[in-house]
């Protein structure tokens, strides 16, 4: 039996194929273009030595990919990559905030372009895809309110939104009225935590941001209390078995977090997070966690229902 092939954790501005980022580059005159080595820009190889550098690389594309055209085209072809991959389910997240405000374009004419592509292509294929909208942290509270506010004017274009960027340095709390506002306006939440900070990070997560999911949530593994917790309440946690290792949230694919997470219950999922940073397929991901992690095929078939079982849309 064929199991269900999943993605609940992957971002746009992370699947920006390389050849669209320097095909685009080379159109407008950008210095990457006339870069030598211009893929080591954009693709992780091995690790980053922590998240900060590892985002660095997702928001290159963000300041190359400057006209709602170039956003059109690389949702278009996120949906294909998709699809060639064999996908059943996608759940696309970007940020339109930090788009708008490194490109000047209008966040809600990014939000159309991105929609509008994702609906037509998602047509063409015959895969579901959900949108899910991001406020990133390291613009701040105030920032924050105003990215959910343009979130919440294009409600209808999203199941989901998410917290994410610079976890250790902006904790949960700072960002719960932004986060009531979404729960109110009966969107789903799924926030970054787990991987650049620890358990209490999780904790903070679940407790002010009413979280029903976890942005990787690997270091949840540290704290027996929060597994039971998480287990209990079926707060399910979108794991990343290479962008984990690449940016140090997890030690090795065979020390990976997941075999502890699955012995406790807690409800895992697997997912890509950024194909081209991490120059992975989730077809890969599925051969690394029986290859590589040493997943049984009861476990992967546990995570195929859970995954089944946690999308938004
Ligand atoms: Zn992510």
């Amino acid at each position: 039996m064929t199991l269900p092939l999943i993605d609940l954790h992957r971002h746009l501005e992370g699947a920006v194929r390389t050849s669209t980022v320097l095909d685009v580059a080379a159109r407008t005159g950008h210095e990457l273009a006339s870069r030598s080595k211009p893929r080591t820009a954009l693709v992780a190889d091995g690790s980053e030595g922590g998240l900060l550098p590892y985002l660095a690389k997702v928001d290159v594309a963000i300041g190359v990919l400057s006209s709602l055209d170039d956003w059109s085209r690389a949702a278009g072809e996120a949906v294909d990559d998709a699809f060639d991959d064999g996908l059943d389910y996608l759940e696309l997240r970007y940020c339109p905030g930090i788009i708008a405000h490194d490109t000047g374009l209008a966040a809600e004419a990014v939000i159309d372009a991105v929609s509008d592509a994702v609906a037509e292509r998602s047509a063409r294929r015959g895969l579901p895809v959900g949108l899910i909208g991001i406020v990133v942290r390291h613009l701040g509270a105030g920032s924050a309110e105003q990215q959910m506010a343009t979130l919440l004017s294009r409600r209808e274009s999203f199941c989901a939104v998410d917290l994410a960027g610079d976890e250790a340095n902006f904790p949960a709390q700072l960002f719960s009225d932004a986060f009531g506002k979404a729960r109110d306006a009966g969107l789903h939440v799924t926030i970054h935590a787990g991987e650049a900070a620890g358990p209490q990070s999780v904790w903070d997560t679940v407790n002010h941001l009413g979280a029903e999911r976890i942005g990787h949530g690997v270091r949840s593994a540290e704290d027996p209390q929060l597994m039971e917790w998480l287990a209990e309440h079926g707060v399910t946690l979108e794991v990343s078995l290479t962008s984990n290792t690449q940016t140090g949230a997890a030690p090795s694919y065979a020390h990976h977090q997941i075999h502890k997470l699955l012995a406790a219950g807690v409800p895992v999922t697997l997912n890509t997070d950024n194909p081209r940073v991490s120059n992975v397929k989730l077809s890969q991901e599925h051969q690394a966690a029986m290859n590589e992690v040493g997943l049984t095929a009861e476990q992967l078939a546990t995570i195929a229902q859970q995954s089944l079982a946690a999308k938004f849309s």
